[in-house]
C-alpha cells in the first residue's frame, strides 16, 4: 500500500517534469519566433510574397496559441491548481501539497 502511494507520487513528479519541459520548449519557440515575425513584417513592406504571408499567419497563430497551451500545462497534475505565470519551478503544489520534484 505504501509502495503504491510512492509510485503514484513518482508518476505525478514525472508527469509534471514532462509538462514543464514542454512548456519551456514552447516558450522558447515564442522567444525565437517573435523577432522573425517582426523581421518578416518589415520585409513584407518591400516584397509582396505570398509565402511570406502564410509564414506570418503560422507564426501569429503559434504565438497566440502557445500561451493558452502553457496555461493548461502549468497546472498541478494532482488537483489541477494553476501555478501562475511567475512561479516558474514550483517544488510542491500550494493547494494540495503534493511534491513536484
Ligand atoms: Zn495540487
Amino acid at each position: 500500500m505504501n509502495n503504491n502511494e510512492e509510485n503514484k507520487g513518482k508518476k505525478i513528479i514525472e508527469k509534471f517534469q514532462r509538462r514543464q519541459t514542454i512548456s519551456i520548449i514552447l516558450t522558447a519557440i515564442i522567444v525565437f519566433l517573435s523577432p522573425f515575425l517582426i523581421i518578416s513584417f518589415y520585409f513584407s513592406k518591400f516584397y509582396k510574397l505570398e509565402i511570406l504571408k502564410s509564414i506570418q499567419v503560422i507564426m501569429l497563430v503559434l504565438i497566440l496559441i502557445i500561451p493558452v497551451i502553457t496555461v493548461f500545462l502549468r497546472r498541478c497534475p494532482n488537483c489541477g491548481h494553476f501555478f501562475g505565470r511567475y512561479n516558474i519551478a514550483p517544488t510542491y503544489c500550494s493547494k494540495c501539497g503534493i511534491k513536484l520534484k
